[in-house]
């Protein structure tokens, strides 16, 4: 008779169930693993085979087959090693019958029987809930992972004996969270940015609406300094959203230890020499790209001129539908990236056209100029909704110990505020924010008044802009009335909304 046990495995960033059957014939001494298995899990036939008798316990003599089921779906990883051996050792009466199948049993063992963390429980935990099974039995270090959704009852351990004492005396209290004092204050704050403040309301109307933004200004004005802090005014997280960038980095192993749900919004800068594979995801050991880390936060890519064409074009589908799905052999695998993009660049080669110093002037040719923003193909510009030109910061304001500047916090609560205006005018779409908004939806619900309607078609009659760019500056519009609190987009909301559509030495663009 055969021995089966609950445990799973990752697919893109799910989990799915896997059963572990195991069976022992008398034959030839011989242990195999069937079920599609890849490299990692055929060599956990070694590692159980010496933890169990490292552990002090006797590894059978006979034909020994391991079946994971369901037998379609490749199985990566080591999650199989523990519910391995214990149905090895329930299959021989090493240890007594016990109620297994109402746990998720996972982790990896070593040749010392010790049990080791694995990647990506939370996503199996969240599987198994909505499977109807809440227990689980897990290596210590994943302990805190695995309590993040409330309803589980967690049993960690750090060695194989103990699973074993623990099923026979059944004498363990489930894993209890310490509640502890979480603070997200990493010392990044808006603060701390001397003066931009026209930076600053623009990264604020960028936030308050889920638009994109190009930055440019000359090297050293301070680019990178006020991206890294726009994570700081956008929406607190929900559980949800929590949940889901916990699993991307539990996936990827990316969580620290007992760290437990993440609480701030991602902020992801690869460099310029990046692969496809490091922005996409994908590669042979399948993992999410900086697309997908970056889901729900921020993608900042700095210069963003110097990375590949082919790099950028991996942006597409993900900008247009807010997920990318990557093919294998072995079928398609879905990753979510809900991302807002934040891109830099120099306005030119040598990056001073914009600078008004005797000592900084540009030094481009017109060609050099013409070729260097000739990179900026259509398609990305086209997706681009805020261009901001940053100055830099004059040595007086720099030196200016009484400037004050407005903190992160302050920004948070109006960015706040007009996403939830947001939230009530599209309560009945799948629409979050007025970045997401499509041409109907703005005929729909942005309420122009009169003079305002007025200067658009002023605007679009001298400038020639086409209907995508008309429709872009009305989105940014409405979302600067909502941070006004406003209902209709005023003439003075289409005024600001202009000055985001202005690049290097176009009026509008
Ligand atoms: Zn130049």
């Amino acid at each position: 008779m055969s021995i089966s046990l609950n445990s799973a495995t990752i697919r893109g960033i799910d989990g799915v169930m896997v059963k572990v059957e195991v069976d022992l014939i008398k034959s030839l001494p011989s242990f195999s693993i069937v079920g599609l298995p890849d490299a990692s899990v055929k060599e956990s036939r070694e590692r159980v085979r010496s933890a169990i008798v490292n552990s002090g316990f006797e590894f059978p003599l006979g034909r020994v087959v391991v079946n994971l089921a369901p037998g379609n779906i490749k199985k990566e990883g080591t999650y199989f090693d523990l519910p391995i051996a214990l149905a090895i050792l329930l299959i021989t009466g090493q240890i007594n019958n016990f109620e297994i199948n109402d746990f998720v049993v996972l982790g990896e063992l070593s040749l010392n029987g010790e049990l080791r963390e694995v990647n990506g429980i939370l996503p199996i935990v969240i599987e198994a809930r909505d499977n109807g099974i809440k227990n689980f039995i897990v290596p210590l270090k994943n302990a805190e992972e695995t309590s993040i959704i409330k309803e589980s009852k967690v049993y960690a351990f750090s060695t194989l004996k103990e699973v074993v004492c623990f099923i026979t005396y059944k004498d363990v209290m489930p894993y209890s969270k310490e509640e502890k004092s979480k603070s997200i204050d990493n010392g990044i704050d808006f603060k701390d940015v001397v003066a931009q403040e026209s930076v600053k309301r623009a990264l604020e109307v960028a936030c308050a609406g889920g638009h994109s933004v190009l930055l440019y200004g000359e090297p050293g004005c301070g680019k990178s300094m006020l991206a890294n802090r726009v994570p700081t005014i956008l929406p607190t997280l929900s559980y949800e959203e929590a949940l889901e960038v916990t699993k991307i980095y539990s996936v990827c192993g990316g969580l620290k230890e007992n760290e437990g749900i993440r609480e701030e919004r991602p902020f992801r800068s690869p460099h310029h020499t990046a692969s496809t594979v490091t922005l996409s995801g994908g590669g042979s050991k399948l993992k999410p790209g900086e697309i997908t880390l970056a889901h729900n936060g921020v993608l900042y890519l700095d210069e963003i001129l110097e990375f590949k064409k082919d790099v950028l074009e991996v942006l597409r589908q993900p900008l247009e539908e807010k997920k990318i799905i990557i093919s294998r052999n072995t079928g398609t695998v879905e990753y979510p990236a809900n991302f807002m993009l934040i891109a830099s660049m120099n306005p030119c080669p040598c990056g001073y056209l914009m600078s008004n110093s005797y000592f900084k002037q540009c030094k481009c040719s017109e060609n050099e100029k013409k070729r260097y923003l000739s990179r900026l193909s259509g398609p990305l510009l086209e997706r681009m909704d805020l261009f901001v030109f940053v100055p830099p910061v004059p040595l007086e304001n720099l030196q200016n110990k009484n400037l004050q500047s407005e903190s992160s916090k302050e920004i948070k609560i109006r960015v706040e505020k007009a996403r939830g205006i947001q939230l009530e005018r599209f309560k009945d779409k799948r629409i979050f924010c007025n970045g997401q908004m499509s041409h109907r939806d703005i005929m729909d619900k942005c309420n122009i008044s009169s003079d305002a309607l007025n200067l658009l078609d002023k605007i679009y009659k001298k400038f020639d802009i086409s209907a995508r760019v008309y429709d872009r500056i009305l989105k940014i519009s409405r979302t600067i009335a909502d941070l006004d609190e406003s209902k209709s987009i005023n003439r003075s909301h289409v005024i600001e909304a202009l000055q985001y559509r202005r690049f290097i030495n176009k009026e509008i663009i």
